[in-house]
Order: structure tokens, then C-alpha cells, then sequence
């Protein structure tokens, strides 16, 4: 058995399993503060482990961040400079460690969900799988030949700037750091701030996601000429709003303007830029996969 850990700022989606059809157990914690959490975090597993008398092999979190990954650092596992300032510094690795004494392998949330769906979901059998969450938050995930990647410190796919696509309604973006990046412009808390409406209230035809798709196609024609990859699977709350894998595959085609060209933007769109497999557990379940990733 093994335990995945979905690590929000809102929540900690928690399952214990073997694989997606073997699941012993499944919870849903709100997070507080890091003790709070992580005790009840903690309680599950040991009840769940308790009365099922299985063993625990590996923990796998995919959590929010900022995260310190760099496995030669003394802060590995850490959260780094989230604004949730309880959890600033709070090393969740160690913490899952120290108390389980069962390997615990972290990463980010997306990278988590983007390993989940290389496994088990859309990306099965591609090299190249890109993973991106319009949620809360923007951010991004990209497995390569399997491997999670990390780079310096990790990807921050929702922090690039893109220019504000609506010249009639000027919008500044609601980045705190960026104002007018990909997550200032286009995620959740960024359409509300924009249309004055809770993003899931607007209805499926208003212009708001004519706009949203516009500004989602603009990034994704970066992420396609700078990483290439195999497909493209968008999650988070926002993109339940599925009129807008349509205008989105549409407008990319467009933006990109015949410049790329590969089978799966001149003719397997529909299979190019898709949902995840997974659905909502994506990143629950990549967390699971990346458990397993010790074995
Ligand atoms: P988080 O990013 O916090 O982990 P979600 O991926 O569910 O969680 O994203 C929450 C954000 O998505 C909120 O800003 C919310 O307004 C927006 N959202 C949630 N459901 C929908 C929906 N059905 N349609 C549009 N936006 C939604
Ligand atoms: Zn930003």
C-alpha cells in the first residue's frame, strides 16, 4: 500500500492505495496551520494502516509551494515564500518522515498530477506530457520520458507575463508580483476580480470566456514553442468550464498561425489539447504514482 497526498492550500486530499482500482481509503482535511493539519493528516493514515493491518511503503506529496526540491539542499521538502505564512519554511517532507519513518517523495502539485496522468490518465505513453492547473492559482507540470522535471528550482508556468487581450476592457491582472501574468490575467480569483462575478457563476455564454480562452491559447502557444510537448491536459477549477477546451484548441491553431507544424496541431487537436483522464484526482492520484515512483 501506498499513501498519496495532495497538499492545497485549501485542502489536503488524502488516499491510501495501491493503485487507482485498489483504494483502501480516501479523506479530504482542510488545512489550517502545518501541526493541525499534518496531525490529522496523520491520524488517517494510522487509523486507515491500523485496521487494514497493511504496510505503509511510501508516501508521495504533490504539494502547494513555493518548494525547495533541490535534494542537496538542508531545506529539501520545504515550502519556501508562499504568503500562507504559517507554512513559510515549513519543511512537509520531514514532517511525513520523522513521523511515519517511510520514504516520502515530494514535489509540486502539477508535476504530481502531470506524473498521475503520464501513468495512468491522457499522458499514458507519452514522452513529453505538459500539465497545467487553471484553479486558485495557475501552474504548471512537465514529465519527460517519465521523469518529473525540475530545473533550477521548479517551473512557475503561471508566472510569465502575456499582454492584457482585451483592449475594449482594460484589466490589469491580480498577480501581486506580476499584475498582468498568465495566473494574473486568467485564473479563478482573475475572472472574478474582472467580471465582478464568482468565475463557476458566469454563465457557460458570456463574453468572459471567449476572453479567458483567448488569454489561455496565448500561453499555451509558449508552452508549445519552448517545451514541445506530446499533449497538453488542462485541469483545475476553472477548466471545468468545458465550452472552453473548444475556443482554446481553436484559437491556438490560430495564434500559432501555421508556423508548427505537427500531426497533433494540424489535425488531432481534439486529442492534442484535452482534460484530464483523471478528473479531479489527478493530482491525489499523481501523488499515489509518485509513492510508487521508489519501487
Ligand atoms: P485550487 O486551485 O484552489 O486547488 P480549483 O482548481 O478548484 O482549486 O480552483 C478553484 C478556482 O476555480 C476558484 O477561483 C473558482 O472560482 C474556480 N472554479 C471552480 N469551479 C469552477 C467552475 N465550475 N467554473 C469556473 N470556475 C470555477
Ligand atoms: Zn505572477
Amino acid at each position: 500500500m501506498y499513501i498519496g497526498i495532495e497538499a492545497g492550500g485549501t485542502k489536503f486530499n488524502c488516499i491510501i492505495a495501491e493503485d487507482p482500482e485498489h483504494i483502501l481509503a480516501e479523506k479530504r482535511i482542510a488545512t489550517t496551520d502545518p501541526e493541525q493539519t499534518i496531525h490529522e493528516t496523520l491520524q488517517f493514515i494510522q487509523q486507515s494502516a491500523g485496521s487494514s493491518h497493511q504496510k505503509m511503503t511510501a508516501i508521495g506529496i504533490g504539494s502547494f509551494g513555493p518548494l525547495d526540491l533541490n535534494p542537496h539542499s538542508p531545506n529539501f521538502g520545504s515550502i519556501t515564500s508562499t504568503p500562507k505564512t504559517a507554512w513559510k519554511n515549513f519543511n512537509i517532507k520531514h514532517a511525513f518522515e520523522d513521523a511515519l519513518q517511510i520514504p516520502v517523495i515530494i514535489d509540486t502539485d502539477v508535476n504530481a498530477a502531470a506524473y498521475g496522468e503520464f501513468l495512468w490518465g491522457a499522458g499514458k505513453g507519452k514522452r513529453y506530457v505538459l500539465y497545467v492547473t487553471i484553479g486558485t492559482g495557475i501552474g504548471g507540470g512537465f514529465v519527460i520520458d517519465g521523469i518529473p522535471y525540475h530545473g533550477m528550482l521548479h517551473p512557475e508556468m503561471g508566472h510569465f507575463y502575456l499582454p492584457d487581450s482585451n483592449a475594449k476592457v482594460p484589466f490589469k491582472g491580480v498577480c501581486p508580483y506580476h499584475s498582468n501574468c498568465f495566473e494574473g490575467l486568467a485564473s479563478g480569483p482573475a475572472l472574478q476580480a474582472r467580471w465582478g462575478t464568482e468565475a463557476s457563476l458566469l454563465p457557460k455564454d458570456h463574453p468572459a470566456w471567449k476572453e479567458e480562452a483567448h488569454t489561455i491559447a496565448l500561453a499555451l502557444c509558449s508552452y508549445i514553442c519552448i517545451l514541445s510537448p506530446d499533449i497538453l491536459i488542462l485541469g483545475g477549477g476553472v477548466m471545468q468550464q468545458d465550452q472552453l477546451f473548444p475556443l482554446i484548441r481553436r484559437k491556438t491553431v490560430q495564434l500559432l498561425n501555421g508556423y508548427i507544424q505537427a500531426e497533433n496541431i494540424v489535425k488531432n487537436m481534439d486529442t492534442y489539447i484535452v482534460p484530464p483522464a483523471l478528473g479531479s484526482k489527478a493530482g491525489v492520484l499523481g501523488s499515489l504514482a509518485l509513492a510508487r515512483s521508489t519501487v
